[in-house]
């Protein structure tokens, strides 16, 4: 079980907002303080450049949906997106097809299996099952619009980028250091075709898809993109209407249930908002109508999520009152006699 390091912050309700500005931002402030020295896990060295991380590299931000922001540490460090790209690669894809098709082709349902497993294909009549691990991701890259695999990443880029508040751009060596190692997403794009559940060419989409995880963002651009899936799909930086309501409610849906790799239960059990992580040490941490926690330490735990980063969350949850399954009785917080 992930020691999440919460026990002495008292657990705040969930309300309809975040507390007032300045306290946000003296809790940010006092949660990097207390995880400074924190240095356990481990950096992921399976993609080659990965493992020339800076391991001590440490930063959070928080976005609220009225455009505000607080960063501490090392909130402006560029790393690779990784996995959370699956996230919002996920919601231009839905926006796109809708929620019967999306739902129908990928599926909503959490593999309990590791992020490239191929077993879980095996097990489920070559169904990805699951958009947040790696053949689902592909299967989900593989139905982005566009005629050709630039129009797609055109169009990838710039919804990423719109997510964002900014054009992002792309760590060429780490998309150079994963095609040259990534047998395993290649032979998840095969067998996924073997059962029919990819229409694309699979080199070509996991080629796609290693660019996607390329891309380079900032735990402050984590928060923002966060904030705008916790804002109906307006930037609320940019003013930029990114996606739907909809597509906002169901990619968060689907973070909830599978964002987190395996452990996906336990984190939903301990923060208890939407989140999704990836290898290179990013976390983000959406609470629906309030904002969004990005938070960049690159030692992992064994499933690949970032272990500061998931105590960050996990304290700033407890303290800002983000925890959607926490209540206070009504009858009590107004005074009334139960
Ligand atoms: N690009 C990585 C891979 O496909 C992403 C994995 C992750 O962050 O979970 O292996």
């Amino acid at each position: 079980m992930l020691n999440t390091r919460t026990a002495d912050i008292e657990q705040q309700a969930s309300t309809g907002s975040l507390p007032g500005w300045d306290d946000v931002d003296a809790l940010v402030s006092a949660t990097y303080d207390r995880l400074r020295d924190d240095r356990d896990g481990t950096v992921a060295d399976y993609i080659p450049k990965l493992a020339a991380a800076e391991p001590d590299q440490f930063g959070i931000a928080v976005a609220d949906v009225a455009g505000g922001t607080h960063d501490v540490g090392d909130a402006w460090a560029p790393f690779t997106i990784q996995s959370i790209s699956k996230a919002f690669v996920y919601a231009l894809v839905a926006e796109v097809l809708g929620h019967e098709v999306v739902g129908e082709r990928i599926g909503v349902n959490n593999t309990g299996l590791p992020f490239d497993s191929v077993v879980a294909i095996e097990l489920n009549d070559g169904h990805p099952m699951n958009p947040m691990v790696n053949a689902g991701a592909i299967a989900t890259t593989a139905l982005l619009p566009g005629a050709s695999p630039d129009e797609k990443w055109s169009r990838l880029v710039a919804a990423l980028s719109a997510f964002a508040g900014h054009r992002l751009s792309i760590d060429e060596q780490v998309y150079a250091s994963e095609s040259a190692s990534n047998d395993r997403n290649r032979a998840l794009g095969q067998l996924l075709r073997s059962y029919g559940r990819l229409d694309a060419d699979p080199a070509e989409t996991v080629d796609l898809y290693t660019r996607q995880c390329a891309l380079l963002v900032s735990a402050h651009d984590l928060a923002v993109m966060g904030a705008t899936l916790a804002d109906g799909g307006v930037n609320p930086v940019s003013g930029e209407q990114v996606v739907s309501p909809e597509v906002c409610r169901d990619t968060l849906a689907v973070l909830a249930a599978s964002g987190l790799y395996e452990h996906s239960g336990e984190w939903l059990f301990e923060i208890g908002v939407p989140g999704k992580s990836g290898v290179s040490g990013g976390i983000v941490a959406i609470a629906p109508g309030k904002g969004a926690i990005g938070a960049f330490s690159p030692r992992l735990d064994e499933a690949g999520n970032s272990v500061r980063g998931q105590r960050a969350a996990a304290q700033l949850s407890r303290a800002l009152g983000l925890n959607v399954f926490a209540s206070r009785s009504a009858a009590a917080a107004s005074g009334a006699r139960i």
